[in-house]
């Protein structure tokens, strides 16, 4: 099912759920533990996400090398084997950097023959190891450059001229930021180019993760003020630890409210925190649910465990 048909007909609240393939070397089975623990809260949707290969430079006979290690592959596999397990609907994250538009051409072909309609559309996170985002010499710089080859793919155009080419059908997600992508000037550039993202074919847009409810309910308002009509979709991130109250602020570009920051550091323990930041993260996705968002995407990480705490206290 198109993550896009499933809005227009949930009668529930549709839960997504965002995973990160294993480290290579790492058995599949350990996925699925996780996953066997998280399939009884029904998930409309599993995303899995897509990285960059590290770029590390190794000296080999007096010559330096920049040879690209890729610690997480497996994304388009990982979607086959879950849909098949779990019976349940993959999205593939695609990103520009480090293909070309023909390995993104073929990688959508593979897509298309798995069966796969769904695809959340990204940039990509600059590779580990260098500062800023480099796109591939003959690839995308921005995520609407990729919607609009998928956007193309969908109505029979491909890279080359084909006759009576098969059009695929993708469901296309894109990412918008309610604290702003860190890169863009100011709020008003980056809702300009996330409604670009949606002129060139995207059908809804998943957020990056935030904390403060009235900070989504400002985004979603600008976005529609500027004609942006597609569901947007809120990215939950169950916080954890107070080590994260550091960490995620530095990695993601967002911020966390006073109250949840004073409400985790008085507690006693670090498991009192940890209960504490869940109940928060909890308050937020009931307040999103009586805005009326269309779902609830969640980042889960490692094991699932604080997923697994937050959708118990939500949905019992
Ligand atoms: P874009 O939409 O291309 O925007 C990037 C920046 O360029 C923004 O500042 C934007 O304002 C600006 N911009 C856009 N168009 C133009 C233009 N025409 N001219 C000038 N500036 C422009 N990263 C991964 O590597 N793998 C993943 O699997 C992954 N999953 C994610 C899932 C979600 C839900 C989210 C929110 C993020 C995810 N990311 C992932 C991170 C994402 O790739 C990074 O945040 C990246 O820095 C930006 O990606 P984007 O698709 O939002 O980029």
């Amino acid at each position: 099912m198109q993550v896009i048909d499933a809005i227009k007909n949930a009668k529930e609240m549709m839960l997504s759920l965002e995973i990160t393939p294993p480290n290579k070397g790492t058995h599949i089975n350990d996925l699925y533990e996780t996953l066997d623990t998280l399939m009884p809260f029904k998930p409309k949707f599993i995303n899995v996400t897509y990285h960059q290969p590290q770029v590390v430079y190794e000296e080999i006979d007096n010559v330096i090398y920049r040879i690209p290690k890729r610690k997480k592959p497996g994304t388009v596999g990982i979607c086959a084997a879950i849909g098949n397990r779990y019976n349940v609907d993959t999205v593939p994250h695609f990103i520009c950097g480090g293909f070309s538009k023909f390995e993104t051409e073929d990688a959508l072909i593979d897509l298309h023959y798995l069966g796969i309609e769904n695809i959340l559309a990204l940039r990509g996170d600059p590779a580990h190891g260098e500062r800023h985002f480099i796109p591939h010499r003959d690839g995308h710089r921005f995520a609407s450059e990729l919607v609009g080859q998928i956007h193309h793919m969908n109505r029979g155009i491909y890279l080359e001229a084909l006759e009576e080419a098969q059009p695929t059908n993708f469901c296309i997600g894109v990412s918008g930021y309610p604290e702003k992508h860190f890169e863009a000037p100011n709020m008003e550039k980056d809702l300009q180019h996330l409604k670009h993202k949606v002129e060139q074919g995207a059908h809804y847009i998943i957020t990056q993760m935030f904390f403060d409810f009235d900070r989504f309910r400002r985004f979603v308002e600008k976005a529609r003020e500027i004609g942006i009509q597609v569901p947007i979709i809120p990215g939950i991130k169950p916080i954890n630890s107070i080590n994260q109250l550091i960490s995620i602020p530095r990695y993601f570009h967002i911020t966390i409210p006073h109250h949840m920051v004073e409400a985790m550091e008085n507690a006693r323990t670090k498991e009192q925190a940890r209960k504490v930041a869940i109940e928060k993260v909890a308050d937020l996705c009931r307040q999103l649910l009586d805005y009326g968002v269309p779902g609830l995407h969640i980042y889960t990480m490692g094991r699932g465990k604080t997923t697994r705490d937050l959708l118990h206290m939500l949905l019992g």
